[in-house]
C-alpha cells in the first residue's frame, strides 16, 4: 500500500493512465459516517468525516476486486487528511457505534465468484453445493446439566458448565472470543420455573452489569417462536458493554414443566451482524431427547406486570428490531 505522498501521488497517476484499457484501475470514495477524536494536525477535539478510498482492478466497468483500500480521516475544523492509524478508528467516538472496521465490499468480486463456484459447481456435476460451509457444528448433549435436550455448537468455540449468578441454576457456555469481540450463548434449565415471562424476567436481569449502559430493567415485548415443538417467548435488546456495542437475544420455553433459557450474546458490531444466523442455526437444531423432572414445587410467577402469551404452532420470525 503506498505510503508517502510522492507514492501516492504515483499511484495516482498510474490509475489515471490505465482507466481506459479495457483492464483498468478505478478509485471511489465513499464517506462512511463521521465521529469525534483529537486531530493530530490542528490539536483541536473536532468532527472528523470518515472516507474510505477504494481502488478497484476493473474489466471495463465490471469490478473485478480491491487492490487498494484506504481508511481516511478528514478533519471537519482544519481540513487535514490523512490515513486513519488503527488506533485512531478505536477512538473515534460515533453516535451510532463503531464504524472503524466496516466491511469494504468489493461487489464485482463476489458475483465474479459466486459465478465461477456455480460454474465449477456446474462442471463437477455433483450435487455439493457451491459454496463451502463457514462453520462446522457438532451436536452438544445437555446432560451436564442434566437436561434431556441436544442443539448444535460451532466447532472449536469454547464449551463450559457454569451457574447462572440469579438462580444458581447449571448452565452450558458455548462461546468464542474473536479478535475484536464476543459472540456466544448459553443454555440453561431451570427446573423450578414454568412461566415464561419469569423466566426472561430473572435472565434479563442476571446480564446486568455496572459496565453495561442503556440495559432494560423489564425485558422488552417478547415475540413467539417455536422451538423443538413447543411455544417460545424471544426478547431482543441492544445496549453498551464497556463502550462496546452488544446484543442479547434470549428465548424461553417450557418443557414437562421444567423451564429452559437460551441467551445469545454478540459484543462488537460484526459479531452482532453474525447473531442471527448463530440463533438461527442453534433454534432450529433443538431436540428433547428424553422426558424432563421439573422441581416438586415451581416457583411462584414473578409478581410483575410483564407478561408473555405464546402458544402452541406460534411461527412468526424472530424479530430483530435494532
Ligand atoms: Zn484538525
Amino acid at each position: 500500500m503506498p505510503a508517502s505522498r510522492a507514492e501516492r501521488r504515483k499511484f495516482r497517476q498510474t490509475v489515471r493512465m490505465i482507466a481506459f484499457l479495457p483492464l483498468n484501475l478505478a478509485t471511489i470514495r465513499r464517506a462512511r459516517g463521521s465521529g469525534w477524536l483529537v486531530c493530530q494536525h490542528c490539536g483541536e477535539h473536532a468532527l472528523q468525516e470518515v472516507v474510505d478510498v477504494m481502488t478497484f482492478v476493473r474489466l471495463f466497468f465490471y469490478r473485478l476486486g480491491v487492490v487498494r483500500r484506504e481508511r481516511q480521516l478528514v478533519c471537519q475544523r482544519c481540513g487535514n487528511r490523512r490515513r486513519a492509524s488503527r488506533t485512531e478508528r478505536e477512538a473515534l467516538r460515533t453516535p451510532n457505534g463503531s464504524i472503524h472496521r466496516a466491511f469494504l465490499a468489493p461487489i464485482g468480486f463476489i458475483a465474479l465468484v459466486a459465478l465461477a463456484a456455480a460454474g465449477t459447481a456446474l462442471f463437477a456435476g455433483i450435487g455439493r453445493t457451491a459454496a463451502a460451509p463457514s462453520q462446522e457444528w457438532v451436536t452438544a448433549n445437555g446432560s451436564p446439566i442434566g437436561a434431556p435436550l441436544s442443539f448444535a455448537a460451532p466447532v472449536g468455540w469454547n464449551n463450559t458448565v457454569v451457574n447462572s449468578s440469579s438462580t444458581g441454576a447449571r448452565a452450558i457456555s458455548i462461546s468464542q472470543e474473536t479478535a475484536s469481540g464476543f459472540l456466544g450463548y448459553t443454555v440453561v434449565r431451570e427446573p423450578s420455573i414454568n412461566s415464561l415471562a419469569t423466566l426472561l424476567t430473572v435472565h434479563v436481569s442476571d446480564q446486568f452489569s455496572i459496565q453495561t449502559e442503556g440495559y432494560p430493567t423489564v425485558p422488552p415485548a417478547a415475540s413467539c417462536i417455536t422451538v423443538a415443538g413447543v411455544p417460545a417467548a424471544v426478547a431482543s435488546f441492544n445496549f453498551q458493554n464497556a463502550t462496546q456495542p452488544s446484543r442479547i437475544e434470549m428465548v424461553a420455553f417450557v418443557h414437562q414443566n421444567v423451564g429452559y433459557v437460551v441467551t445469545f450474546e454478540a459484543n462488537q458490531q460484526a459479531e452482532i451482524a453474525m447473531l442471527p444466523a448463530l440463533s438461527q442455526h442453534v433454534l432450529t437444531s433443538i431436540r428433547f431427547a428424553g422426558s424432563d423432572t421439573a422441581s416438586s414445587a415451581p416457583a411462584a410467577t414473578a409478581s410483575s406486570s410483564y407478561t408473555v402469551s405464546c402458544v402452541t404452532g406460534s411461527s412468526s420470525p424472530i424479530e430483530r428490531a435494532t
